[in-house]
C-alpha cells in the first residue's frame, strides 16, 4: 500500500511517497516559494534529483506538478496516481474536536475552518493543501493526522489559564500542545528501544529543533507538555523566546511604542537563542561562539540548559518518577553539548549520561547515552514525524 503525507506551509508543501510494505520512501521533495514564484526539488533514493523554479500561483499548481512527478516516465515512482491509497496530512491544530488521527470529509474542512482563529499560520495552508487534494486525487482518502491530538488526554487542570474562565469558554484560550506527532513516535520508539512495553513506561520526550517542546509521557498518553495555546509557551527556541513574564509584554509595547502584530513579531522571530546570542538562530552558531568564549553566545546556551532541565524535573515530580529520557529533532539528536548541559547534576533523578558515548554516537542514529551505573535510561531518538502520519493513515484505511 502506498501512502502520501502532504506538510502544507504557507508558502510550501512538503510531500513524501512511502510503501508501506517495507516503510520505504519512494520519493520525497519540497515546493516552496509558492504563491510569490515557485520552485521544486524532487528526490528518489539513489536517484537523480529534480530541481526546477517553476510558476506556482498557488497550492493546486503545487500538487498537480508533485502528482505529475510521481508518475513521470524519468522521474516518477508509480505507474498511476490510483495507486496511492490514501494521503496523510500533517495538521497542526485539531482544536477540541480531533482527539485521533481522522478522515477528512466536507463536514471536517468545515470545523478547521472555525477553529483557524487560534490557529492563523498554520490552518489555512494546510486546509489548502487538504483542498488540493481532494481537487486533483477524486475520491482517494484524506486523513488529518494533528499535532494536537496526543494531547487531548492532558487533564482539564493542567490546560487551563489561570485568566478569567469565560476566555476558554467564549475564545477557546487554553494550552493545546503541539509536536504531538513527534512525542508520540519517539515515546513509542523508546519502549521499543527499551524492550518493554510503554503501559509500563514513565517517559520525558524533549523535542529540541528550531521551535522546541517537552512532554511527560505516562503509560503511553502525554499528560503534560510545554507548548501551550501556540508554540510559543516553554522553553526558549531558536527565534521564539518561550514563557517569559506575561506583563512583560504590555510593558515593552507602551515602552517602545509597539503594535500586537510588532511585538508578536519580536517574540516569534526575534528572540530566543537569536535574541540573547545576537549571533544566530541555529544552535550550531551560537554552541561554537559559546566554546570560544562569547559572552551572550554562552549565556544563551546556559539559559536553553537550564530551561530544559526546570522542565524535566516539573515532569519528574508529575509523573512521580522517570524511567526514560529521550532527545529528538535537530538540536536533540546533534547537539551533545546540550544534551551534556541538560544532563549534568540530575543524578538524583537517577539520570547520568556516559560522556564518551554522548559524544561519539553516530549522527542520524538512535543510542542508548546513559551511563551503566544510571537508573533512567538516556536516549537519542531521530525522529520521524512523516512516517508516524503514514503509519496512522494506513491504520485508518485497514479500520
Ligand atoms: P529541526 O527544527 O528539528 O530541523 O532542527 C533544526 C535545528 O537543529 C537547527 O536550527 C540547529 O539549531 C539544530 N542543529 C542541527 N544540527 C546541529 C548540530 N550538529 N549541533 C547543534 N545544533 C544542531
Amino acid at each position: 500500500m502506498k501512502i502520501l503525507v502532504i506538510n502544507a506551509g504557507s508558502s510550501s508543501l512538503k510531500y513524501q511517497l512511502f510503501d508501506m510494505n517495507n516503510g520505504e520512501v519512494l520519493a520525497k521533495g519540497l515546493c516552496e516559494r509558492i504563491g510569490i514564484d515557485g520552485a521544486i526539488t524532487h528526490k528518489r533514493p539513489g536517484k537523480d534529483t529534480f530541481e526546477k523554479e517553476v510558476a506556482l500561483p498557488t497550492h493546486d499548481e503545487a500538487l498537480a506538478l508533485v502528482l505529475e512527478l510521481l508518475v513521470s516516465k524519468e522521474y516518477g515512482v508509480v505507474s498511476s496516481i490510483s495507486e496511492i491509497s490514501a494521503v496523510g496530512h500533517r495538521i497542526a491544530h485539531g482544536g477540541e474536536k480531533y482527539s485521533r488521527s481522522s478522515l477528512i470529509d466536507d463536514e471536517a474542512i468545515a470545523y478547521l475552518e472555525t477553529i483557524v482563529p487560534i490557529n492563523p499560520l498554520h490552518g489555512p495552508p494546510a486546509i489548502k493543501g487538504i483542498k488540493a487534494c481532494k481537487r486533483l486525487m477524486n475520491n482517494t482518502p484524506q486523513v488529518g493526522v494533528f499535532d494536537t491530538s496526543f494531547y487531548s488526554d492532558i487533564e482539564d487542570f493542567r490546560t487551563i489559564y489561570p485568566l478569567p474562565y469565560e476566555l476558554y469558554t467564549e475564545n477557546k484560550i487554553r494550552r493545546y500542545g503541539f509536536h504531538g506527532t513527534s512525542h508520540r513516535y519517539v515515546s513509542a520508539k523508546a519502549a521499543e528501544m527499551l524492550g518493554k512495553d510503554i503501559k509500563d513506561l514513565k517517559i520525558i520526550t524533549c523535542h529540541l529543533g528550531n521551535g522546541s517542546s517537552i512532554t511527560a509521557v505516562d503509560k503511553g498518553v502525554a499528560i503534560d507538555t510545554s507548548m501551550g495555546f501556540t508554540p510559543q509557551e516553554g522553553i526558549p527556541m531558536g527565534t521564539r523566546s518561550g514563557s517569559i513574564d506575561p506583563s512583560v509584554i504590555p510593558y515593552i509595547m507602551k515602552a517602545k511604542n509597539l503594535s500586537a502584530n510588532e511585538v508578536e513579531d519580536l517574540i516569534n522571530r526575534k528572540s530566543g537563542l537569536l535574541g540573547v546570542s545576537g549571533i544566530s538562530s541555529d544552535s550550531r552558531y551560537v554552541e561554537d561562539a559559546a566554546k570560544k568564549g562569547d559572552y551572550r553566545a554562552n549565556l544563551a546556551v546556559k539559559m536553553l540548559a537550564n530551561s530544559i532541565k526546570k522542565y524535566i524535573g516539573s515532569y519528574v515530580a508529575e509523573l512521580n518518577g522517570i524511567d526514560a529520557l529521550v532527545f529528538t529533532a535537530g538540536i536533540g539528536e546533534n547537539s551533545a553539548m546540550l544534551r551534556s548541559m541538560v544532563c549534568e547534576d540530575l543524578d538524583f533523578f537517577g539520570i547520568a549520561i556516559d560522556s564518551e558515548k554522548n559524544a561519539t554516537m553516530p549522527r542520524g542514529s538512535q543510542a542508548d547515552i546513559s551511563s551503566d551505573s544510571a537508573r533512567v535510561k538516556t536516549l537519542v531518538i531521530p525522529t520521524n514525524e512523516e512516517y508516524m502520519i503514514a503509519l496512522d493513515t494506513l491504520n485508518f484505511c485497514k479500520e
